[in-house]
């Protein structure tokens, strides 16, 4: 009963459907951004909150949109998204958080107040709870504010014997940035060691620190008891999310101190099942994915706009690969001011204000620098041909 031709019959009759034929077909023609006059950017300048991020994965977006469609229990699908993820990247436990920022919250929250319920209520009031947070002065970042939200009190240390005695009954947690490794007197290894020794938790913020793949999994094998990347860098998951991941107690507890539970510090932070399954089909096909070959890509472009550009007297291109952060191969780009007449941020600015317009960022004093992995095909040909056209207007 249920052919081909009934089912074709089914649609061409019925005035549900009929109405629905051409509100798709408007749909397809609609350009939401040029109605709005925001004008779309090609992205020199890396997986930037301010520029949107990365573009999701084809497989993150068809999860996305799967999830529109259907309602779910959201803690259900927290549990099985979490569990899934955690087996993937070989962890106790995970949560996807509404980008790295806030999983540094929900996991300070978690180290505060475990699972005690008046103190989930009760925070960012601490008092009468563990209130300190370890870090090394090298460490403080802007994004220690996600810390901090939590209201503790950041201790700052410099060497092992300090942070040994800064250790007390007052500390929560103690708190490492992976970007800065090298600043710091007290590395990651030892840094995670400590803790153990201490019986005090640990967190690292990684956000940026995928690729290489491997990472997911190095800091937990090291001891970290927990651990954050975002979703929208190197992942290309949703934007708003984050992972977090680390010891079983910890992740429940974060759980506890966010959605759905309204009278939490998280509560703000929403996740909802598009963010969870789209970000979870975005780490399988993550690990899934031929790194070598996204590597090999990304020289091809480096070379693309460093060959065009070097081309100009007075102009330097150097590649160079950053040891930790935004792994992969980039470009820095100077020239000889007495040569090249023009400022950084005048190339920055006639950049951005050229068709189609550019975003590249600055890189030390008065370079540029370039990173390939936003780039969608065709457009390092484009990034490169813009720069040499406004350098050589300036010999
Ligand atoms: C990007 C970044 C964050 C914030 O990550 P979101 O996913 O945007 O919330 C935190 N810490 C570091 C080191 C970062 O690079």
């Amino acid at each position: 009963m249920f052919n081909r031709r009934w089912f074709l019959t089914l649609l061409s009759s019925s005035p549900f459907l009929a109405n629905f034929r051409p509100l798709f077909g408007r749909l397809n023609n609609r350009d939401y951004f040029a109605e709005l006059g925001v004008r779309p950017i090609i992205n020199a300048a890396g997986t930037s909150t301010a520029l949107s991020g990365s573009l999701m994965r084809p497989e993150a977006i068809h999860a996305w949109e799967y999830a529109t469609r259907k309602f779910v229990n959201l803690d259900q699908l927290h549990d099985a998204v979490g569990s899934r993820i955690a087996s993937l990247v070989g962890s106790e436990a995970a949560l996807v958080s509404a980008g790295a920022a806030s999983a540094l919250t929900l996991g300070t929250a978690a180290c505060i107040t475990g699972s005690n319920e008046e103190f989930i209520k009760r925070i960012p009031d601490t008092s009468g709870m563990r209130d300190e947070v370890i870090i090394q002065k090298s460490h403080r970042f802007s994004y220690d504010h996600a810390v901090r939200n939590c209201g503790v009190r950041m201790v700052e240390v410099e060497t092992v014997d300090e942070l040994v005695a800064a250790a007390g009954s007052r500390t929560a947690m103690m708190l490492f940035l992976n970007l800065a490794d090298e600043k710091g007197q007290i590395q990651v290894a030892e840094f995670a060691g400590l803790g153990k020794r201490l019986g005090i938790p640990t967190f690292i913020d990684c956000a940026a620190d995928v690729t290489p793949a491997d990472n997911l999994n190095k800091f937990i094998r090291m001891g970290f008891d927990l651990v954050t990347f975002s979703g929208g860098k190197a992942m290309r998951g949703p934007q708003s999310t984050g992972l977090l991941l680390g010891r079983q107690d910890l992740i429940a507890a974060a759980r506890l101190n966010g959605l759905p539970h309204a009278n939490t510090i998280g509560r703000g932070m929403k996740v909802n099942k598009e963010e969870m399954l789209a970000m979870l089909v975005a780490v399988e096909t993550y690990l899934q994915l031929d790194h070598e070959k996204d590597w090999k890509e990304w020289e091809r472009q480096v070379e693309t706009i460093a060959k065009r550009v070097g081309k100009i007297s007075g102009v330097q291109a150097e590649r160079f690969v950053p040891p930790i952060a935004n792994r992969s191969p980039q470009l820095h780009i100077g020239w000889d001011r007495s040569r090249v007449g023009i400022h950084r941020d005048q190339v920055i600015e006639q950049l951005r204000d050229g068709d189609p317009a550019i975003e590249a960022r600055p890189w030390e004093k008065a370079e540029l620098e370039i990173l390939v992995w936003t780039l969608q095909p065709g457009e390092a040909k484009i990034v490169g041909r813009r720069i040499a056209e406004i350098l050589k207007a300036a010999v």
